[in-house]
């Protein structure tokens, strides 16, 4: 593919900060990508820096000056041992599928981290690339700071995602509905290998590159399975169990995505695409946030039976090595798809009955945490701070909670506890550490991203992420931050294509 090499110059300034880049995925054909380098910007300036995960990732930019950093995170500065390409995938978006690939992001490489993890390193929002098609290949501000703030948050929870390093302006405007501030993310993941990566070279009928890719991405993520039999199988079972896994954690803290298309679906079980998402305030089953989810196909009820079709979808690509007959590898693959729903019931009653104060599955009663969410539903609650409640005698001595259904449903929980042997003294502790007090609130979120956006006010922003980063705190001062919205902020949207 072709090298669209521009204007970016190497300096050796920031070089020393720790890099230690290797290039595995480039090590692949290069139909999996194609040579790219961030465009250039006129003005740089260094928004935020997450300090804390440069330290983790064996990463010091302590003593650079302002300036070189927002170089560095607005790809202006590319570290000498980075290979920058852009990746090249497929998808269905919606259910309809596409050629894709990297629009507006290049990754520079594979970092080694302290404890010997290989992490990508990928700008977003740093220019077109040959994978752009109509697109400007550019980012807002306040998209970028959403994704860092809600990344961060997912990861303080203890949610496998992607995690956000820098936000960097480029002084450049993006123009969406109306002009904004351009700038780029530099994402931290896993590796950025998606369900749509496997279905781009499938549709292709490269059977070579799907074996190697294959091959790769189970050495890289899976690397239990190198020497299983039946290896391609036992594959598609482990990325369905990490996937399921994933999505009881989303449904436990009342996450969505948004936009759970299959591009948007990475192989080693983390969040990943930061767009339309947002964390439920009132318990709705069929909770929307994204404007252009008409259907509520990526609906809160939605979100397993969604990771399960684009499972179904991942299935298929691996058709070819899972049985040489074409039949046999239908059936193996349909066994391990319909496995899926037994899969995820264990992982969301697991994460469920700890909310509720259950330490072993065996105790957990899926129709006793069935019956709550129903009852929360009716009464239009608060998800997170009800859960928060049920650990607070004083919380529920709230008039609410004197409601006959509710006191029904708490003597039968009382009394499944004490079936279970547990004491209220322990039940309480297990909840106090799983149900969240704090969680990036959409209204909080908005005036952050408005403090930034309008005053350059970034004190707002850094509060909230004390905030979020210290999610299960019983901290007083931090009471504002657990308030759900006034009812005028209440019918929150989300808006892809930012
Ligand atoms: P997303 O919905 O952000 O996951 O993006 C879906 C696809 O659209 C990916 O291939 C992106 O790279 C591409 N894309 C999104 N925004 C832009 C943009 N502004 N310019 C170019 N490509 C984009
Ligand atoms: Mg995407």
């Amino acid at each position: 593919m072709s090298d669209s090499t521009r204007n970016t110059h190497h300096a050796p300034d920031t070089q020393d900060a720790g890099w230690r880049f290797a290039h595995s995925y480039t090590q692949l054909s290069d139909v999996f990508y194609a040579r790219s380098r961030p465009v250039p910007f006129s003005k740089p300036s260094l928004y935020i820096l997450n300090r804390q995960l440069a330290l983790e990732l064996g990463l010091n930019f302590d003593r650079f000056p302002e300036a070189e950093l927002a170089c560095l995170f607005t790809g202006q500065q590319i570290p000498n041992n980075a290979d920058p390409i852009a990746q090249a995938y497929a998808g269905h978006q919606f259910g309809g599928f596409t050629f894709l690939g990297d629009g507006r992001a290049i990754l520079l490489g594979e970092h080694e981290t302290p404890t010997g993890n290989l992490v990508d390193i990928q700008f977003k929002g740093s220019g077109q690339t040959v994978f752009s098609r109509r697109g400007d290949g550019r980012a807002a501000l306040g998209p970028m700071l959403r994704e860092y703030i809600i990344s961060e948050a997912m990861h303080s929870l203890g949610i496998p995602t992607t995690r956000s390093l820098a936000v960097a302006t480029t002084g450049e405007p993006v123009y969406r509905e109306k002009m904004l501030r351009g700038a780029v993310l530099t994402r931290v993941a896993a590796s950025h290998i998606r369900v749509g990566t496997f279905q781009y070279i499938a549709a292709r009928k490269d059977f070579d590159n799907l074996k190697s890719l294959a091959d790769y991405t189970i050495a890289r993520h899976y690397p239990g399975l190198v020497d299983a039999k039946e290896k391609y199988l036992a594959f598609v079972y482990a990325v369905a169990e990490r996937q399921a896994a994933l999505i009881a954690q989303w449904q436990s803290v009342g996450f969505i995505h948004g936009v759970m298309n299959t591009d948007n679906m990475a192989i080693s079980g983390e969040t990943i695409d930061y767009g339309p998402c947002a964390f439920m305030d009132t318990y709705h089953k069929d909770t929307v946030f994204s404007s252009i989810d008409d259907y509520g196909r990526y609906a809160y009820g939605n979100q397993s039976v969604i990771a399960q079709w684009n499972l179904a979808r991942f299935a298929e690509t691996l058709l070819p090595l899972i049985h040489e007959q074409h039949e046999t590898a239908i059936e193996l693959a349909t066994k391990a798809i319909h496995s899926i729903p037994a899969t995820y019931q264990r992982y969301w009653g697991q994460t469920m009955g700890k909310k509720l104060g259950f330490t072993h599955l065996e105790s957990v009663d899926t129709a006793l945490v069935e019956s709550l969410l129903t009852w929360m539903q009716q009464n239009k609650l608060d998800f997170t701070n009800t859960f928060c409640d049920l650990s607070s005698d004083q919380q529920l001595e709230k008039e609410i909670y004197q409601d006959a259904s509710f006191l029904n449903w708490r003597r039968e929980w009382e009394q499944k506890l004490l079936d279970a042997g547990i004491k209220r003294e322990d039940a309480i502790a297990t909840m106090r550490q799983v149900n969240p007090t704090i969680i990036p609130r959409n209204h909080r979120v908005e005036e952050a991203l408005q403090a930034c956006e309008e005053r350059d006010d970034v004190q707002v922003l850094e509060r909230l992420l004390a905030a979020i980063t210290d999610p299960f705190s019983q901290d007083a001062d931090l009471q504002s931050y657990r308030e759900p919205p006034p009812p005028a902020q209440r019918c929150y949207q989300t808006f892809c294509g930012t």
